[in-house]
């Protein structure tokens, strides 16, 4: 599942392809992709919509044009994939626009994708709805922040990394190296993690994430970059998919856990709680 790396990658590129361009066409393959306005003509309505700039929040991509807000989530396996126009759509795209030099393919072979549109001045009411916490990339993600989220919390540390209305933007794959980095148990009670902790945490959170970013993401089952480019982040991981191999600080054996229906990988003995 694209992860914030991902997404900030997948905005990055569409902000320099998209940014000042009007669609031409809009060709829906699969009705169900599109979470339009109720009762419009929501094809008729994108055709001639010039693109404004396009942000993330979580893992959510926020588009604006002329009168309308999109809210796309990649989910398990979305892709974005710009295309010449002679190009061959691959299997599974559910959704097309048109440009004049180019076309934008939505692909999902899952389909838990979803691209909803909203008028533009509903834009900001419908991204507070999506009920997200704090951006980790943003300095309002702190020390004290964090401490006041785990704060009588007994949930475990992971489930509170990936809570996406505490913590916005982080999936199983950043949740098991942040903890690693940090010295810290996934399966430790979010609220019995000790000050100096929490500050490792905060600041593994946002060098991964960033390294993440400048190394084009982790590509280890669908992503790709708008261009189908693959990412690098995945030959940086130091625990994530390292089960029996020995851990790199100390020799001791990775463990490998399904946890609340993801995998979690651990040293036992640099992350005892
Ligand atoms: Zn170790």
């Amino acid at each position: 599942m694209p992860e914030l790396p991902e997404v900030q990658l997948v905005v990055n590129s569409l902000n320099e392809v998209l940014a000042g361009k009007r669609i031409t066409f809009v060709d829906l393959i699969w009705p169900d992709y599109l979470k339009g306005i109720a009762g419009a003509d929501n094809t008729a309505m994108l055709t001639g919509q010039t693109f404004g700039s396009i942000s993330r929040r979580g893992k959510f991509i926020l588009m604006r044009t002329d009168s309308l807000g999109l809210i796309l989530h990649l989910r398990m396996t979305g892709k974005t994939l710009i295309m010449n126009h002679d190009e061959e759509l691959p299997k599974h795209t559910h959704l097309v626009f048109g440009f004049e030099d180019f076309k934008l393919a939505f692909n999902d072979v899952r389909k838990f994708g979803r691209l909803v549109i909203v008028p533009l001045e509903d834009l900001q009411k419908a991204v507070e709805n999506l009920n997200l916490g704090l951006e980790p990339l943003e300095q309002e993600f702190d020390s004290n922040a964090l401490s006041d989220i785990v704060k009588g919390r007994n949930k475990c540390i992971k489930n509170v990394l990936l809570d996406q209305s505490l913590i916005a933007g982080i999936g199983n794959i950043y949740a098991v190296e942040i903890l690693f980095a940090s010295g810290v148990s996934p399966f430790c009670s979010a609220g019995e993690i000790k000050r100096k902790k929490i500050q490792l945490l905060v600041e593994n959170t946002k060098s991964i994430l960033k390294k993440a970013i400048e190394n084009g993401g982790s590509s280890i089952r669908d992503y790709v970059g708008v261009n189908g480019q693959s990412g690098n982040m995945q030959n940086n991981f130091r625990v994530y998919g390292r089960t029996g191999e020995e851990c790199i600080v100390c020799g001791t054996t990775i463990e490998r856990k399904s946890h609340a229906g993801r995998s979690t990988f651990w040293c036992p003995e640099c992350q005892k709680n």
